[in-house]
């Protein structure tokens, strides 16, 4: 099996509201739809321009028409072409995970199975929070009743900019949805060390399931303070951009856990690598995701399902978009429930694309 041909479609579709977290805000999420050609079988993936990364629209469209110029015409062997594709596109994991993607549901299509399956995954529902963003105190208590009411079963609350309001924020959300839903944490690197360790010792009385990402990314010896500090478990995520990151944070116990997320390292297959270094050191994980559309939400729920050490999915930025181009992807009693068509799970829908095409000029 060869690649015949790769698509790739810059698509724009506004979001349901303004998205603010502790490092910026967007009112519409760009992406990047990669389709992947081989014989009658198409796979699709998605490279989302973000912040973590430093990718934009414009550079991941720029990286996967060179890309394509690798790979085209190539015998389909997913780990080689990673390999080769992420040494010589080392500052592109995003594009680089929307043609991994693509090229796992082209696999898992032929193959007659779902991508999970490839891994001896479990075809059980993904449980996935939805995240409430920054916002005054009566809008966080709002949104988290009307998430409650929806169905999800856990919150994530993003914070950052106050300590003070963002403690009565959590407070406020715990009062109103009760003992029985999870709530996480996300600072978004917005906290000095001292701060973050005040305010783990603050929210330890809200039954706080993990804090993600207190300090900055690149200060570890902080985030390793705030851990061993702290009685509510530290998640890494910006930090953590591929399974060399993992190794360390688990050989020098830097974080509790770790929030992988396929944008960050290169798609399914550098997900995986990830894997494989948390569950030979026993450490739990997340995935998450950031600003995407279906394709790699798809793929990051059927990554969940591959690893018994992914204990947590932050899996819903395709909720607060107010349209999605892709079918498949069911969302009952709390969780991500995948369709049946093999592969990701998901169907394209072409009109829609078509209508949320962007008119990009691409520069090589
Ligand atoms: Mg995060």
């Amino acid at each position: 099996m060869k690649i015949d041909d790769i698509q790739i479609i810059p698509i724009s579709i506004d979001r349901s509201e303004v998205f603010k977290i502790a490092t910026g805000a967007s009112l519409a999420a760009e992406n990047v739809l990669v389709r992947v050609k081989s014989g009658d079988i198409v796979g699709w993936g998605n490279g989302t321009p973000n912040s973590v990364t430093g990718e934009t629209t414009e550079s991941i469209l720029s990286a996967l028409v060179r890309m394509k110029e690798h790979v085209l015409d190539r015998k389909i062997v997913i780990e080689d072409i990673w390999d080769e594709l992420s040494a010589a596109f080392p500052r592109d994991p995003s594009a680089l995970a929307g043609l991994d993607i693509a090229l796992y549901d082209l696999y898992g299509r032929s193959e007659g199975k779902k991508v999970h399956k490839l891994f001896n995954g479990d075809n059980n529902g993904v449980l996935t929070d939805r995240t409430i963003g920054i916002m005054s105190y009566e809008e966080s208590v709002e949104h988290a009743a009307e998430y409650i009411e929806q169905g999800f079963k856990a919150l994530k609350i993003k914070i950052g900019l106050d300590l003070i309001q963002d403690i009565k924020r959590i407070q406020g959300v715990r009062e109103t949805v009760g003992p029985d839903i999870a709530i996480w944490v996300d600072a978004n690197q917005g906290y000095g060390v001292e701060e973050a360790i005040t305010l783990c010792d603050k929210l330890v009385e809200y039954d706080i399931e993990f804090i993600e990402q207190p300090v900055k990314e690149d200060d570890l010896r902080g985030l390793k303070k705030v851990t061993d500090a702290s009685d509510i478990p530290i998640m890494a995520d910006e930090t953590i951009k591929d399974h060399m990151m993992a190794e360390k944070i688990c050989t020098e116990e830097l974080a509790d856990m770790v929030n992988i997320k396929l944008m960050k390292c290169g798609g399914f297959t550098g997900g995986r690598k990830i894997v494989d270094v948390i569950d030979n050191y026993g450490v739990d994980a997340m995935v998450g995701c950031m600003g995407e559309v279906i394709p790699s939400i798809a793929a990051g729920t059927n990554l969940a399902l591959s690893s018994r050490r992914i204990k947590y999915a932050d899996l819903d930025s395709h909720f607060m978009l107010s349209d999605n181009a892709f079918t498949g992807l069911e969302f009952k009693d709390g969780k991500l429930w995948l369709g049946d068509t093999p592969g990701l799970g998901i169907e394209a829908i072409m009109d829609k694309i078509e209508k949320y095409k962007m008119d990009l000029e691409v520069a090589i």
